[in-house]
């Protein structure tokens, strides 16, 4: 049985759109999004939508809780607050209590998968899992074989075997059965690894995969001038950094 983990998608409704097609064409209808509907992006009611029409289970990203007041923006850096300020005027107010109803974590103890948007340490505090020594920290605070997380804009597969020993791998990893990993999807909707795709994973019992799709980048962008979204968060789009 193959599932989806999305994340980040940013109100980029465009590459939300070209997933969910590829999730399609692949037959894949179990899909689960680990936080940041909105914040940089031009569209961020549709994409409420449409995750929620979608996914099984919903995430909060600390976009979405900055957009919902529970985030204090100064947390953000100028054009991220910016782009915040800017959602809070677009957004319904069904849509704000919405965001207000997505957890910071979740798991599912049958499937055995934890999901959260920055770390399973403290996840509402927003780390960054960077390094292995940042991993190593973090493996103690799920106890699930998987964990999925989002937040850096950046794929990448940790594995990490009983004795304690590091693999990583941004494509494709097979699951091992003593083994545990920390998987990071990537962003559907900003992608900062150098390649402007779309970023997300397909899972079965063998193995996880990084997928990436290509979308139109240019209609992205054109909503975004549109809408008076700063510069460099619509330039960064073209080289996903
Ligand atoms: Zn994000």
């Amino acid at each position: 049985m193959f599932y989806a983990v999305i994340s980040d998608v940013h109100s980029n409704l465009k590459a939300l759109e070209s997933v969910l097609k590829d999730l399609k064409n692949r037959n894949i209808q179990d899909i689960y999004f680990s936080g940041d509907a909105v914040g940089y992006g031009p569209e961020p009611n549709e994409c409420i939508d449409l995750l929620r029409a979608e996914c099984k289970v919903l995430l909060a990203g600390n976009h979405d809780w900055g957009v919902a007041g529970l985030t204090d923006i100064d947390f953000f850096n100028k054009n991220a607050g910016t782009a915040i300020e800017w959602t809070k005027k677009v957004i319904s107010e069904e849509n704000i209590e919405i965001l207000r109803t997505f957890p910071v974590r979740f798991e599912l103890k049958k499937e055995d998968i934890t999901f959260v948007h920055s770390t399973p340490y403290e996840p509402e505090q927003w780390h960054y899992l960077q390094k292995f020594s940042d991993a190593e920290i973090n493996f103690q605070y799920f106890e699930t074989k998987l964990c999925f997380i989002g937040h850096s804009h950046r794929p990448v597969i940790i594995e990490r075997s009983p004795s304690g020993e590091f693999i990583a791998n941004i494509n494709i990893m097979s699951i091992k059965p003593d083994n545990r990993y920390i998987i990071n999807v990537g962003s559907v909707g900003q992608p900062r690894d150098g390649d402007p795709r779309a970023s997300y994973a397909i899972i079965d019992k063998e193995r996880v995969e990084i997928v990436r799709v290509s979308y139109d980048i240019e209609a992205t962008q054109k909503k975004m001038s549109q809408a008076g979204l700063p510069l460099p968060l619509i330039q960064r789009l073209s080289f996903g950094m």
